[in-house]
């Protein structure tokens, strides 16, 4: 049973984790030089609906990822505006960790790899090809999964953004996203709201150590810095086109939010160098993520693929999505979830076993089904959907779905049958 993966950002990961469990050979292809795609830089964990699905996961026995970021927090349960009991992973250690864990379950990962095309058998892959550096390779499996998230390459974000703000994703280095799914035949989607098509990444990262001792020093007490922003300067803030809409709250138009997550995280798309500069305790400040975050940010949401709730393409027999690819679900979190569902029926597909709805009475398997639904709808594909705010979020709320009690959350998953189902 062989299960070829494409993109080792968290779904991939997640969705490698998931059929090696299951007992696949598992070859997951990454085309830059580390794991972990735009999880290099992110960080928050357990905010807000993040938490109950995390506990959900861990009762599914499909928590490992969820373990090794608690176990690798810099700060835990911390609150900032709108957020509370979040968790900052540090993302200066992080991909090693679950490289390690990774290789220690016998992944076969091949860095510096990717992959730019298919080869069809009717409505099957039977390989996908492309270049290890200058090396032409091939790889056959029974199963696909497409966890190439959608960010990139630099002409989208040259389109529909700033221009390539020179994020860690690296596309002029090596080489841009490439869908296994698009070159599978099958048409994508792309999220859009008004005239902008896609979203920009919400978020970027300063040196920790060009700001000022007082806001190093609150950073690491806290976890947090809330540092107000003049008047004049905060129309500088650009909130609506943020692909992370759980943060678009007035708190964040009027100050600057940071986040210690190794780097100094600041909660805002992107902010001139120039003016972050006139603000008190940012005199001396530099962009770490992306290197030109003075002037934009990665653009993402396009490419999302039509998926049933097994999460397998719609089109083609034997591919799975999960992730970005998987639907406007933003976080690392929900690339977890997908990413272990798709893994887990992707192995299932090959011993012919019937595949797994997660039940909607969960999070996972709510979200899962209603961003399905949404996208299917031109007014759903106009929202971002994540369990730490905004629409989702309220319809966890509305449903009874929220919960920061593990115990009742582990009687929610025994109740609908699914204990240890990833086990
Ligand atoms: C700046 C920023 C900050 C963020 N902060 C947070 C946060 O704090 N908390 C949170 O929960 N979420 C955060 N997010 C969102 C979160 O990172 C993503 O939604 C989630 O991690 C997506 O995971 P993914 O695996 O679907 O895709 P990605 O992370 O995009 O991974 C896809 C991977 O596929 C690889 N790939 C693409 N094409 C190919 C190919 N053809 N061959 C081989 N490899 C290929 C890419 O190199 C990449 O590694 C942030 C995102 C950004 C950009």
């Amino acid at each position: 049973m062989k299960v070829v993966i494409v993109g080792a950002g968290w779904a991939g990961c997640a969705a490698s984790i998931s059929a090696r469990k299951q007992g696949a050979e598992v070859v997951l292809l990454e085309r830059t030089d580390m794991i972990l795609g735009t999880g290099l830089v992110g960080g928050i964990m357990r905010n807000n609906g993040r938490f109950t699905v995390a506990e959900e996961m861990l009762a599914m026995s499909g928590g490992e990822l969820f373990q090794l970021t608690d176990q690798n927090s810099l700060h835990r349960s911390i609150e900032f505006p709108g957020h509370p009991h979040a968790s900052l992973y540090n993302v200066a250690t992080m991909e090693p960790i679950v490289k390690r864990f990774l290789l220690g379950r016998g992944m076969d990962i091949r860095l510096s790899t990717r992959v730019d095309d298919v080869e069809m058998a009717g409505g099957r892959i039977k390989a996908v090809t492309g270049k290890t550096g200058e090396e032409k390779v091939r790889f056959a499996g029974d199963v696909f999964i497409d966890t190439t998230g959608t960010a990139g390459p630099p002409g989208q974000c040259t389109k529909y953004g700033n221009g390539c703000a020179m994020c860690i994703l690296r596309c002029p280095s090596f080489g841009g996203r490439v869908s296994i799914a698009a070159k599978a035949g099958v048409k994508e989607m792309a999220g859009r709201k008004g005239n902008q098509v896609g979203a920009m990444s919400g978020s970027c990262k300063l040196f920790k150590e060009s700001l000022s001792r007082e806001i190093i020093d609150k950073l690491g007490k806290y976890g947090v810095a809330v540092i107000p922003i003049p008047a004049t300067l905060q129309s500088e803030v650009k909130l609506s086109i943020k692909a992370c809409q759980q943060y678009a709250l007035p708190e964040f138009h009027e100050n600057l939010v940071i986040l210690d997550s190794g780097h100094a995280k600041l909660m805002t798309p992107f902010f001139p160098l120039g003016a972050l500069r006139k603000i008190p305790g940012f005199e001396n400040a530099r962009y770490e993520d992306p290197y030109a975050g003075g002037r934009g940010n990665s653009i993402r949401y396009i490419g999302m693929a039509p998926r049933d709730d097994t999460l397998k393409v719609a089109g083609v027999e034997n591919l799975f999505c999960a992730g970005e690819k998987a639907g406007l679900l933003v976080g690392h979190t929900e690339a977890i979830v997908t990413g272990t569902l798709a893994g887990y029926n992707a192995v299932r597909q090959i011993k012919g076993e019937k595949f797994l709805i997660l039940p909607s009475t969960l999070a996972t398997g709510d979200a899962i089904a209603h961003v399905r639904a949404q996208m299917e709808t031109e007014e759903g594909r106009g929202y971002k959907y994540t369990f730490s705010g905004s629409v989702y979020f309220e319809r966890m709320k509305q449903k009874g779905l929220y919960s920061i009690e593990p115990g009742e959350i582990q009687k929610r998953v025994d109740k609908a049958g699914m204990t240890g189902i990833f086990s």
